[in-house]
């Protein structure tokens, strides 16, 4: 059978036509997988969790899903270039859809405060990469200006296509579970994908696609947690540089979805969030990046809580991680101890085994 992307998936649900052309490196179809081993670990035998593995989209977020619905628009409009403000995996994404496209592509990322796989990637779609002495928002700001000046087309999630893209992963996991789950954890950053989510899921039910609606659960880093605190923060300081964002552009989404769904917004420390981070590899076997282990974290921190409700079917807990560990293995090899060297003898290796 033929591998869809999104937009061939759920072209019922999107905002395009037969004028559209379609860029697509087939994002989407991301395993969603019951984690019962950490189930276990976190004495949650009476849910369900289930991981979504954005990871594994083509360049290993799940900005992908977004981005192949804002390039193929912009391409429609006839626009011949795009610009980003990023954090890593915004500009890998542009970078690769701009190449499939055959578009300019240019970004402008926060100096000296992005992951080494995701500049690469950048970089090597052929992407203009421009750093500047500043953070996200800074980045953004400029962007803003830069692309009501010349005739380019953002691709930062204020592009309402980007939302669009990505409310699919909703599409998904019901499509998976035949319904939505009980409660969904997610990292939240600038917002978007929380948006996008809880619109996806929103217009599913609507569609009668499921019945009942998740309780969104959003986790920012202490020390970026804008929404948390309920005001913009000057400098946001977390290892998990994918949601370093002090001042969210969808702001007023994420509280929409907090509220309507009788959710959370909460935040988590780093030290919870590297220990999420080394749970899910360890004990799952999956590698996601710091970021997405804010949605374990944030997790862990409820169950222990006992803030979520029980009920005697077990419940169905989805937590999103949303890009692969392999993005930042500098973070990794930071976390863990390093291999240890020994002569190439038996004797050596006796020793230690
Ligand atoms: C972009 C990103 C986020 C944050 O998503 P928002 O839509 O900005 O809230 C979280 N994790 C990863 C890996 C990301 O790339």
């Amino acid at each position: 059978m033929e591998t869809l992307g999104i937009i061939e998936r759920y072209r019922d649900f999107l905002p395009i036509t037969e004028k559209t052309p379609l860029i697509t490196l087939k994002e989407g179809n991301t395993p969603l997988i019951l984690a019962t081993n950490l189930s276990k670990k976190l004495g949650a035998d009476s849910y369900e969790i289930y991981l979504k593995f954005e990871g594994l989209n083509p360049t290993g977020s799940f900005k992908d899903r977004g981005m192949t619905l804002a390039v193929s628009k912009a391409l429609e409009n006839g626009s011949k270039a795009i610009m980003c403000a990023s954090t890593g995996n915004t500009s890998a994404s542009a970078a690769a859809y701009a190449a499939k496209a055959g578009m300019r592509c240019i970004v402008l990322i926060p100096s000296g405060q992005i992951a080494l796989g995701k500049l690469s990637q950048a970089l090597m779609h052929g992407a203009k990469v421009i750093a500047i002495e500043g953070n996200f928002d800074d980045a953004l700001n400029l962007v803003k200006e830069a692309t009501k000046q010349y005739p380019i087309t953002l691709v930062n999630s204020i592009n309402p296509f980007r939302i669009e893209g990505q409310k699919t992963a909703a599409f998904e996991i019901v499509d998976e579970l035949g319904e939505a789950p009980d409660y969904q954890f997610m990292p939240v950053g600038n917002a978007g994908n929380i948006t996008a989510y809880w619109k996806g899921y929103k217009e599913y039910c609507d569609k009668g696609k499921c019945v009942n609606l998740p309780k969104m659960m959003g986790f920012q880093a202490e020390g970026a947690s804008p929404l948390v605190k309920g005001t913009p923060i000057k400098n946001p300081e977390t290892l998990a540089t994918a949601i370093r964002i002090g001042n969210p552009a969808s702001w007023d989404g994420a509280i929409r979805a907090r509220d309507e769904s009788a959710g959370a917004i909460d935040s988590v420390t780093d030290d919870e969030i590297i220990e999420a981070y080394k749970m899910l590899a360890e004990l799952e076997g999956i590698f996601c990046e710091p970021a997405s282990a804010a949605s374990v974290a944030g997790l862990k921190k409820f169950l222990f809580q006992k803030k979520l409700e029980k009920r005697i079917v077990k419940l169905r807990i989805v937590c999103i991680l949303t890009g692969h560990g392999l993005k930042d293995p500098e973070r990794a090899i930071l976390t863990i101890e390093k291999p240890e060297t020994i002569q190439p003898t038996l004797e050596s290796l006796n020793k230690i085994l």
